[in-house]
């Protein structure tokens, strides 16, 4: 395959980030007519001002309306959909009332954590149900009767299929990052989730994008939503630079990537490359190199992506070696850099790469190497 892109689109200055870190009315949270251990817990996360899409769609999740919602990547949507919702769980704090759909294990657990420090001190609980762990295991996570299940699609619904899951109690549903879940082909597994739950009061759909294709199938899974656009979902981050490093023939690309680490600020680096098979080498290149790597991709076992991640956030390894699918949505905090080692093949897929970086009002750095 060859990449559709154009490396001149690649090439931008940040914003400066004062200038687009807050186009809010700058609400604060603790205005807002919340829970008393929520509103600490939202402080403990150090939220203090909402985010754009969740001055928006806060207010209108807490009356319980169905919501379309776009708003670009590292723009605090899990935050947006999981408020309100603990709100409405701590008025009725049903079993299995809330199942949250996302399209990546990492995302599942990712959204899991959030939950679990937005509620602490209140007596919710929460269960995740992603593929590469025991069916056991969920099993007893379900016979502690959770209110809100997480899960990928596909182990969800192997377990609707296998009886397990009380999926007719749910009555609210969120598609988290609805986009990649259509990416990454889950759409007949969604369907055949939302029939099988049936009738709900509440669904919501968060994304990154929207493509005009899916509005059919969109409309179809929402009734009556408050539709909300932050902005465009093709316009990648706007606090990020941008470059382009072109490599010669007969240059060594590895040696020129290498030469970039001379810079000791990179402390947190992600390299993405289209392949499972170069990830694995560039993490070896890297590390007999002395730049310590650790690799995440689909043939990778669920325990040794999950121990990869967290050494790289704590800092243990400098450099998070990629594909697409294993590193998409992931949240870590302060990456400096995004290295793109081939030209990803889409716009969307290089928007969601270089979205790892320049998250929560820090300015972020991505280079695409060209051949
Ligand atoms: P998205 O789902 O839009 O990609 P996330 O929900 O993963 O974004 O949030 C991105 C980052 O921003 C996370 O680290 C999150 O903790 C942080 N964040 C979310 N809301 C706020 C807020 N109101 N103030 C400061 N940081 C926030
Ligand atoms: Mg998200």
């Amino acid at each position: 395959m060859v990449s559709s892109l154009d490396p001149k689109q690649l090439v931008k200055k940040a914003l400066p980030v004062q200038k687009i870190s807050n186009p809010t009315s700058g609400q604060n949270f603790i205005n807002l007519p919340l829970d008393k251990k929520l509103q600490a817990n939202i402080q403990k996360k150090g939220y203090t001002t909402l985010t754009p899409i969740q001055e928006q769609a806060v207010p209108v999740l807490l009356e319980g309306r169905d919501m379309l919602a776009i708003s670009k990547t590292g723009s605090g949507k899990t935050a947006a959909f999981l408020i309100p919702l603990i709100m409405r769980l701590l008025e009725k704090p049903l079993a299995h009332s809330v199942l949250i759909v996302a399209p990546t294990r990492e995302l599942a657990l990712q959204i899991g954590e959030e939950f679990k420090e937005l509620t602490l001190g209140m007596n919710l609980r929460w269960a995740t149900f992603i593929g590469g762990t025991n069916i056991q295991s969920d099993l007893n996570h379900l016979s502690q009767k959770p209110q809100v299940l997480i899960g990928t699609p596909g182990r969800l619904l192997d377990l609707a299929k296998q009886r397990v899951l009380p999926l007719k109690q749910v009555n609210t549903l969120v598609l988290d990052e609805f986009d990649r879940m259509l990416d990454m082909g889950f759409i007949q597994d969604v369907k055949r989730l939302v029939e099988m739950i049936g009738s709900r009061e509440q669904t919501l759909l968060f994304s990154a994008t929207l493509d005009a294709s899916q509005q059919k199938l969109i409309s179809g899974l929402l009734d009556n939503p408050v539709e909300i656009q932050i902005d465009p979902g093709t316009s990648a981050n706007e606090h990020i630079n941008q470059e382009t490093i072109q490599v010669a023939d007969g240059e060594d690309k590895f040696l020129v990537m290498k030469d970039l680490f001379q810079d000791s600020s990179l402390e947190k680096v992600i390299l993405f490359t289209e392949t499972k098979r170069l990830a694995d080498r560039l993490a070896k290149k890297l590390n007999q190199n002395g730049i310590s790597a650790g690799q995440i991709h689909g043939d990778k076992s669920q325990n040794f992506r999950n121990r990869t991640l967290d050494e790289f956030k704590s800092g243990k390894i400098r450099v998070l070696v990629a594909t697409d699918v294993a590193a998409r949505g992931i949240d870590v905090a302060d990456v400096n850099l995004v290295i793109n080692y081939q030209m990803p093949m889409t716009m969307d897929a290089y928007i969601h790469r270089i979205g790892r970086t320049g998250r929560a009002g820090k300015t972020g750095r991505a280079i695409t190497f060209i051949n």
